[in-house]
């Protein structure tokens, strides 16, 4: 009995937490949604998830205070996590579905693929700094997220559980990542920025069948380098 009690008291305390987390911020995180609306994203999807995924989690403490700020924030090993307005166009791009098999390459602080399990996708995210996946990690299960994560290079993509509807790459590429464009289903999808490391275009690759792809060039941005063996040295 004594057991009992005490792991419902555990349990109600954890739910109780997760709605302290959840209220911090609230109204900040619907102005940052409206911020973003306003920049010209649509999918209801997308800015739901914004306006529900306490960002403040993912950064440190100190940062908190700016976590719903449009901007990007250091987050250690000399990484950033991605401005909100970033992750939204990169998310939009993926037009995910409940149940859509999703790769992230460069997990980060582990927000982008909070956004994506919160939309309902069954998520794999590969982060090269073992500091960051094992930070990424504690932080998506504290707040109940179950991606699949790896420590590794993600310019290999992650061949064991190809092929992915959706591959995003949160880190800009000198080039697109010949074995992600093969890890994608048809009709799968692969955003990825690809330019020097001072500017990057978004890029969006389709697979329109077993061996043809389309191809569409859209606006730049700035991403911290992705290095590896298919990316930057
Ligand atoms: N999606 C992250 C953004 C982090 S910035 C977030 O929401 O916070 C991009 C990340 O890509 C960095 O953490 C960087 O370490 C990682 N990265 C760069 N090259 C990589 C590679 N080859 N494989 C995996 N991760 C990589």
């Amino acid at each position: 009995m004594f057991i009992v009690k005490k792991i419902n008291q555990l349990i109600s305390g954890k739910i109780l937490d997760k709605k302290r987390i959840h209220r911090k911020f609230s109204s900040r995180r619907k102005k940052l949604t409206e911020h973003i609306r306003n920049k010209g994203i649509k999918d209801p999807k997308v800015l739901q998830a914004i306006e529900q995924v306490p960002r403040h989690i993912f950064v440190d403490t100190a940062l908190e205070n700016h976590a719903y700020e449009d901007s990007a924030l250091p987050i250690g090993s000399g990484q950033t996590i991605s401005q909100p307005y970033t992750v939204a166009v990169q998310t939009e791009l993926l037009e995910v579905k409940k149940g859509d098999k999703i790769l992230e390459i460069g997990t980060g602080s582990g927000y982008q693929a909070a956004i994506l399990c919160h939309m309902g996708a069954d998520v794999y995210s590969v982060e090269r700094h073992e500091p960051l996946y094992l930070n990424a990690r504690q932080k998506l299960q504290e707040l109940g997220y179950r991606p699949r994560l790896k420590c590794g290079d993600g310019t290999l993509g992650w061949s064991a559980y190809a092929p992915y509807d959706g591959i995003i790459v949160t880190a800009g590429a000198p080039i697109v990542p010949e074995d992600l464009i093969q890890q994608l289903s048809v009709g799968g999808k692969l955003i990825v920025p690809v330019g020097d490391q001072e500017v990057q275009t978004m890029i969006r690759i389709t697979r329109v069948s077993e061996d043809a792809y389309e191809e569409e060039q859209l606006k730049e941005f700035k991403f911290v380098p992705l290095i590896g063996e298919k990316g930057w040295e």
